[in-house]
């Protein structure tokens, strides 16, 4: 059993930035660093009723994987069953953190119904203090029955679905240990790994992609990543696109290196990595290895008859900011134009300019292209399809590699999870410490590494710090010595300190001496 210390009785927080892609309805291609990290505080109740439905919604979605609804998890739960008896008003009894956290424990142990029934028919209990024990907010205590009991039903699935933290390993020198003896370890990766050269990460608040985005004038700039939007106006995205294309250096960094290092000791089992630079390749993680959890610019496929090329071959499209087409699109046309021109004189349809572009409806966010769409577009003229590169649009499943891996393999053997570089803020690689403790895996350390420390996941260790400054001195303390030409002759000389406030999460700052 992992009975957790860390009682905290709050409602969960979930970051702003997975509610913006639960409306667009699927994974963004996005490597993202920390970007200012820590939940706002509430306001007032009106914004912890917002963002506890939200929480709650999640959790809905989460569980049923039904898309498009836009009740909160909630209701739905509220709505389906009967009201309880026993609750009264705002007789609130707060009970001791050691009362919550054998509730919880019991909760986890029986599960929610069990937990609900034991308690409220069998014991008694009042509902809202028990709600309130298990962290449903005091200022909740006055809402009605129904919805009382929604979030309280809300509040036990999130518990019994989210990972905790084992309290036994809490120092960096527990991380290096464990770096030392696991060799099934489970590589979780972002834009922050890869920011040391010079690639824009997505979500960094003044440097990102999105960021420039913004300063464009674009409101929403996930859009650009939006599928729909990309099948609307693909010009959008190939003006833009330029920016975010791989380098033509092979170069890598030292954090690329470390999880090669992993991969040559044997110890590497999978690395999912959400970014699309493909560095990874660069750095020689093999293909076996690794999950290209967005996809990546490797390859480019039409989006009306799924015809697949080498990436490269759009790239000087992108960089002229120039929308591909499909070549095998366009041979088929002019073969059919050809074989009807027996007949009447076929319209030749063979040149890039008579590309179709509909619009069905407006776009929602401001940025305005050069690409308007003709008014003299005729449904009957055949078009050929646009060429997407293969990285994971919104609104687009995920590789099924990515799912077969972790099913088949990962949830079931991952003997370490190790995050890098990775706010953790986009479903479903964000789910995975807590997918693994589902699967009954919940003593599967999991360490966290990247600039800012992470809220809404108990990890065991978190290394707040460089990337690369913090793998260095990891791999330090476990033995080996991680060699890189960005890191100096010698190694670098690091303090590691505890971080004020993070009592009970295992939270040490990595950072330069001096
Ligand atoms: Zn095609």
């Amino acid at each position: 059993m992992m009975d957790s210390n860390h009682m905290n009785p709050k409602i969960p927080t979930v970051s702003p930035i997975s509610t913006t892609l639960k409306r667009k309805r699927g994974p963004s291609i996005s490597g993202d660093l920390p970007a200012g990290g820590k939940p706002a505080l509430k306001q007032n109740k009106e914004e912890a009723v917002d963002a506890a439905l939200e929480d709650l919604d999640e959790l809905e979605e989460y569980d049923s994987s039904d898309a498009g609804s836009d009740s909160s998890g909630m209701i739905v739960i509220a709505q389906s069953q009967p009201q309880p008896t026993n609750a009264t008003t705002a007789s609130l009894i707060l009970p001791s953190d050691q009362e919550a956290l054998d509730l919880r424990a019991r909760l986890r142990k029986i599960g929610p119904p069990a937990f609900e029934k034991e308690c409220l028919e069998t014991k008694k209990m009042d509902l809202r203090d028990l709600g309130t024990a298990l962290g449903v907010p005091s200022e909740f205590v006055d809402i009605p029955d129904d919805q009382y009991l929604g979030f309280f039903r809300g509040i036990m699935l999130y518990i019994t679905n989210k990972r905790q933290k084992l309290q036994h390993i809490n120092t960096i020198d527990d991380a290096a240990k464990l770096l030392q003896t696991r060799n099934k370890i489970l590589v979780i990766t972002g834009a922050g790994i890869s920011t040391s050269l010079g690639i824009p990460d997505f979500r960094s608040k003044d440097t990102g992609f999105y960021s420039s985005l913004r300063a464009m004038g674009m409101s929403e700039p996930e859009e650009v990543f939006d599928i729909y939007n990309f099948d609307e106006n693909p010009q959008t995205f190939y003006s833009l696109a330029g920016e975010i294309l791989p380098k033509d250096s092979k170069a890598y960094t030292p954090t690329h290196a470390f999880i090669r290092a992993l991969q040559d000791q044997n110890r590497l089992q999978t690395n999912y990595t959400q970014n699309i630079d493909n560095l990874e390749g660069f750095a020689g993680i093999t293909p076996d290895r690794l999950i290209q959890c967005h996809g990546s610019f490797a390859t480019a496929s039409c989006r009306k008859c799924a015809h697949q090329i080498p990436g490269e071959a759009i790239f000087a499209d992108i960089r002229a900011k120039k929308v591909a087409t499909c070549a095998e699109c366009e041979k088929r046309i002019a073969s059919e134009a050809a074989a009807a021109a027996a007949a009447p004189p076929a319209l030749k349809t063979t040149t890039k300019q008579n590309k179709k572009k509909k619009h069905h409806k407006t776009h929602s966010f401001s940025y305005s292209s050069d690409s308007n769409p003709s008014s003299d577009e005729d449904d009957n003229i055949p078009t050929p399809g646009t060429m997407k590169p293969d990285i994971t649009f919104f609104g687009e499943d995920l590789p099924n590699d990515f799912f077969t891996r972790f099913n088949d393999l990962d949830s079931a053997t991952a003997d370490l999870i190790l995050v890098i570089g990775t706010s953790m803020q986009v479903a479903p690689v964000a789910k995975i410490p807590d997918k693994i403790a589902q699967a009954g895996r919940g003593d599967v350390p999991c360490v966290y590494i990247g600039r800012e420390p992470c809220a809404h996941i108990e990890f065991d260790v978190q290394l707040i710090g460089d990337c690369d400054a913090v793998v260095w001195e990891l791999a330090r303390r476990a033995g080996w010595e991680l060699r890189h030409e960005m890191v100096p002759e010698g190694g670098l000389e690091l303090v590691v300190g505890k971080i004020e406030g993070g009592e009970g999460r295992g939270l040490w700052r990595v950072g330069r001496a001096g």
